[in-house]
């Protein structure tokens, strides 16, 4: 029989791509999600594009019932818990909403999957846990130091399920640190659909290619790296949707001992400045992207980038997917669907 795999907001940017990923690798899929960042239109286009169809169940994570009730009538292998906000700067005005979603929201998925037996668990965490890391590339055990209310609600969620996986119920769990995901699945029909105005790079280069906005800001230029501009991560969301069946793979076929829990990046090792970022865009669209120089933005770390052997050693994983290829994949999404889902 086909496993069963629940995705806690699998209609998202990145969960809609796992979903999609997860039903091509022949796995049954429940997205749980509440829709506040997301449309059910990804579902219906995870559905078109793919080999089969989520069962989807609006509801929230903080809502103990409701997930009680999914548990009673789903039979759930292992779960993938992507739902939560991660708005950097909102944390900061509302930190209070992130412990509530995202701490609160995971310790009651996790009082439910363990009232119902599921043992298996990867969580979504980001490397903004690490804070400004003093030596690069980040590996896992890395000194952990958010500098932003976001990164510490990860952090906790981390420590917790570190210590729920020790307690002898037979957990195995992996934590998955995201550097930055960017990109769109091929076909231009699932991709990051943001609500106003974009904070993330890609999608107001997007924007500004798209000419809804006027001109990008590049936030500092006298970084210490080569050309000044800050250093990032990309990696393409389809890379980072392989990574998390690798992940569901390596748990269900009992590679990992039980009560233990792995931290795991995933990212290409490969760092791009925000300058050759633009100039990819740039090559992408074939045409000139307006740009300016700006302030450096604040608690902004000058350089990211993940070591990459873990994965590699673990799951066996490794990013495959070019700069290059992470904007003409956007750029495609973008031009399909100009504002997105739509309402
Ligand atoms: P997203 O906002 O597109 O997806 C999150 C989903 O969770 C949305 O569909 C939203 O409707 C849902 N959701 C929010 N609160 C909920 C609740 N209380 N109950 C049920 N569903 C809820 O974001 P994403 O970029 O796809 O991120 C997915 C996960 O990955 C998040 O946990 C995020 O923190 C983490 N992450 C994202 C990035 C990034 O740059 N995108 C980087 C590192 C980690
Ligand atoms: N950035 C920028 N202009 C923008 C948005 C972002 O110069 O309009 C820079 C930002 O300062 C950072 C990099 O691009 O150095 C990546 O930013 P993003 O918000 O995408 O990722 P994060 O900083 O959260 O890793």
């Amino acid at each position: 029989m086909g496993k069963t795999i629940l995705a806690t907001g699998g209609a998202g940017f990145i969960g809609s791509h796992i979903t999609l990923e997860l039903l091509n690798s022949g796995y049954d899929v429940v997205v749980f999600d509440n829709l506040s960042n997301s449309s059910p239109k990804s579902i219906a286009r995870v559905a078109r594009i793919s080999n089969g169809a989520p069962v989807f169940i609006k509801g929230d994570v903080r809502d103990a019932a409701a997930l009680n009730a999914l548990f009673a009538s789903h039979e759930i292998d292992a779960v993938i818990h992507l739902a939560g906000l991660k708005a950097v700067g909102e944390s900061v005005a509302h930190p209070q909403r992130y412990y509530d979603v995202n701490v609160a929201g995971s310790t009651t998925l996790f009082n439910a999957m363990l009232h119902h037996g599921v043992k298996h668990l990867v969580f979504s965490s980001s490397a903004t846990v690490h804070g400004a890391p003093k030596t690069l590339p980040m590996r896992e055990n890395d000194p952990t130091r958010p500098v932003s209310p976001y990164g510490s609600t990860k952090l906790m969620v981390e420590q917790i399920l570190t210590d729920v996986s020790k307690v002898g119920a037979g957990w195995s769990s992996m934590i998955l640190r995201y550097f930055n995901p960017v990109g769109a699945h091929p076909s231009g029909q699932i991709g990051e659909d943001p609500l106003g105005t974009p904070d993330n790079l890609f999608p107001f280069i997007a924007q500004v290619a798209a000419g809804r906005r006027e001109c990008l800001q590049i936030f500092g230029t006298d970084y210490p790296t080569p050309d000044g501009t800050a250093i990032r991560d990309y990696i393409h969301v389809m890379d980072l949707a392989r990574g998390h069946v690798k992940a569901i793979k390596h748990l269900l076929e009992q590679r990992q001992p039980v009560n233990t829990t792995e931290v795991v990046n995933l990212g290409t090792g490969k760092g791009a400045s925000v300058a050759e970022v633009h100039r990819a865009w740039e090559q992408a669209i074939g045409a000139d992207i307006p740009a300016r120089n700006a302030p450096r933005r604040p608690g902004d770390a000058p350089h990211y980038c993940a070591d990459t052997g873990k994965a590699k050693a673990l799951l066996g994983w490794q990013a495959r997917y070019t700069l290059a290829q992470m904007c003409q994949d956007h750029w495609r999404w973008q031009q399909i669907n100009p504002e997105g889902y739509g309402t």
